[in-house]
C-alpha cells in the first residue's frame, strides 16, 4: 500500500479549511460532506494526507475504520443536535451556532474523572499545572507544546484540550516543576510524558523535556514513557521529518543514560501498524534501544472484532513491539457511538487472547481507567448461584487493592465501572466512595 518514497512528502495537515482541496473530497456524497462539516463544529477535526492517501480505503467509506477514526461521524450527535446545528449553519447565524456548539460541548463531559481537580501534583501546597500523580510510582507530565496531535481521533477524551474552551486546558510550560517535584519524590520510578502527543514537539522541545530527567539527582527515575499516536498518524516523524535523526539521537541519549525508554504507541487498527512507513518507524525507534509498547481503546465501529486485536498483537510481536493494554472507552465525547458493553469487551479480549501465542499475551485488559484505579475485567463466574463479574485492580490509588480478585454483580448492559455493584459485602472495599461523584481519572 504505502510507498515509502511517496510517504516522505512533507507534513500536510488537513482541516476544515483545506479539506475540499483534497482529491478524496469529491468521492464523498453531498450528505456526507455536510455531515462532516456539521459534526466538526463540535468535535475538533484534523487529519493529514498520510492518513487520507495511505491508510483510508476510500472504496469502503463511510464504513472504513480509519475514516471513522479521524472523520467526525453524523451518529456522534443526536438528530436533534444535528438539525439545530445545520439550521444555524444554513442561516449563517454565527452567534446561534456558537451557542449551540457550546451547549452541546458542555453536555459531553469534557473532563472525565476530574482531571482538573484530582491527581494534581502539589509542591509546598502549590498545584503544579501539567503534572499529575495518581499512582505511587508514576508521574504524568503534560508539556504545553504537546497539547495537540498529528490528527484528531474522533473518540478522543482529550478533545476539550484541543478546542480552546477557556479554562479547560491542562498545560505546563515548566519542566522545572517536573524536576523539582521528582527531586522531592524519590518513590517515583516512572515518568509518563503525554498530551495530546509529545511527539508533535520538535526535537529541541523534546530535549528540554527529556534531558533534565537524566540528571544524577533523578537517579530514582528509571523508566521514561512517551505516550504517542505518531507511529500511526505520522511515522515519517522517525525517518524523513527534518529533525528525525535528532529525535532518534535523543532516544539513544536517554537509553545510554541507563533509562528504560518506552514509546507507548497507540494503534487502533492493525492496518496502522502494518503500513510500511510505520514498520520503518518502529525499526528505527527500536534501533535506538527504545522499546515500543502497543496499546489502544476498544471501539465499536473501529476495532470491535477479536480477529483485529489478534492481528494487532501478533503484528506487534513480529515487529519486536510489546502488546500492553486494551482499554475500555471512557465516558466522554462521543462515547455512545463507540461504546462496547463490558461483557462484550471481555469476550472479545478473551477470543483474541485464545488465538495468539504467549509472546502476545503480555497485553492486559479490558481495562477501565476509573477514579479509584485501573480496573481489569478478568471474566465471568458464579457466586452462590448468581452470575458475577470477576475484576481486579491493575493500578489503584490505594495500593493494597492491587492484584486481589473481587466480584461485581453481572450486568450485561454495563459499560463502565461506576455502573457495577459489589456482589457481596466482602467486595465493598473495592468500590471506594470517592468524594464528589466525578467518575473517571486521567491517563492512557
Ligand atoms: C495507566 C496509568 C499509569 C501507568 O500505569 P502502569 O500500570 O504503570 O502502566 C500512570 N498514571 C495514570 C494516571 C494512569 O492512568
Ligand atoms: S492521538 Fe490520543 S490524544 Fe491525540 S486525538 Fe488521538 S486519542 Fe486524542
Amino acid at each position: 500500500m504505502t510507498n515509502l518514497s511517496n510517504a516522505t512528502h512533507g507534513y500536510h495537515p488537513v482541516t476544515l479549511k483545506n479539506l475540499a482541496d483534497t482529491p478524496q473530497w469529491s468521492r464523498l456524497s453531498p450528505e456526507q460532506r455536510q455531515g462532516i462539516r456539521t459534526v466538526a463544529q463540535v468535535y475538533p477535526f484534523r487529519t493529514n494526507r498520510y492518513l487520507m492517501d495511505e491508510l483510508i480505503d476510500w472504496d469502503a467509506v463511510p464504513d472504513d475504520p480509519i475514516f471513522r477514526l479521524t472523520f467526525p461521524q453524523p451518529e456522534m450527535l443526536s438528530p436533534r443536535e444535528l438539525s439545530r446545528l445545520a439550521g444555524a449553519m444554513a442561516q449563517d447565524d454565527k452567534r446561534a451556532l456558537k451557542r449551540e456548539v457550546e451547549e452541546i460541548r458542555r453536555s459531553l463531559n469534557p473532563h472525565p474523572a476530574g482531571q482538573l481537580t484530582h491527581n494534581q501534583a502539589m509542591l509546598e501546597d502549590e498545584p503544579l499545572p501539567g503534572l499529575q500523580h495518581k499512582y505511587d510510582q508514576t508521574v504524568l507530565f503534560f508539556p504545553s507544546q504537546a497539547q495537540t496531535c498529528h490528527a484528531y481521533c474522533t473518540f478522543c477524551f482529550r478533545w476539550a484540550q484541543f478546542v480552546g474552551m477557556p479554562g479547560l486546558k491542562i498545560a505546563s510550560k515548566e519542566v522545572e516543576h517536573l524536576s523539582a517535584y521528582l527531586k522531592a519524590h524519590t518513590e517515583v520510578s516512572d515518568v509518563l510524558i503525554t498530551g495530546g502527543d509529545p511527539m508533535f514537539m520538535g526535537a529541541p522541545a523534546l530535549a528540554r523535556c527529556l534531558e533534565p530527567l537524566l540528571e544524577p539527582e533523578l537517579e530514582h527515575v528509571r523508566n521514561i514513557r512517551i505516550g504517542t499516536k505518531s507511529v500511526s498518524y505520522w511515522p515519517m516523524r522517525y525517518f524523513s521529518d527534518p529533525d528525525a535523526d535528532q529525535v532518534l539521537a535523543l532516544f539513544e541519549q536517554v537509553v545510554a543514560a541507563g533509562k528504560h525508554l518506552a514509546l507507548m504507541a497507540h494503534f487502533d487498527h492493525p492496518r496502522e501498524l502494518e503500513a510500511p512507513a510505520a514498520r520503518e518507524a518502529i525499526r528505527r525507534i527500536r534501533s535506538t534501544g527504545a522499546v515500543v509498547r502497543v496499546q489502544a481503546p476498544l471501539l465499536r465501529h473501529i476495532n470491535d472484532d477479536a480477529r483485529l486485536w489478534a492481528r494487532l498483537w501478533r503484528g506487534a510481536v513480529e515487529q519486536g513491539a510489546v502488546p500492553y493494554y486494551m482499554f475500555v472507552a471512557r465516558d466522554t465525547g462521543a462515547q455512545e457511538y463507540f461504546q462496547v458493553t463490558l461483557h462484550r469487551a471481555w469476550r472479545l479480549f478473551r477470543q483474541a487472547m485464545e488465538s495468539v501465542s504467549g509472546l502476545a499475551r503480555t497485553v492486559r485488559g479490558p481495562s477501565m481507567s476509573a477514579h479509584p484505579g485501573k480496573v481489569r475485567l478478568l471474566g465471568l463466574s458464579k457466586l452462590g448461584g448468581r452470575r458475577v463479574f470477576v475484576l481486579d485492580y491493575l493500578q489503584a490509588r490505594s495500593a493494597e487493592l492491587v492484584g486481589r480478585p473481587f466480584f461485581a454483580r453481572f450486568d450485561p448492559e454495563a459499560v463502565w465501572f461506576d455502573e457495577l455493584k459489589p456482589a457481596s459485602p466482602d467486595d465493598e472495599p473495592f468500590f471506594p466512595d470517592l468524594d464528589d461523584g466525578l467518575k473517571l481519572a486521567a491517563g492512557s
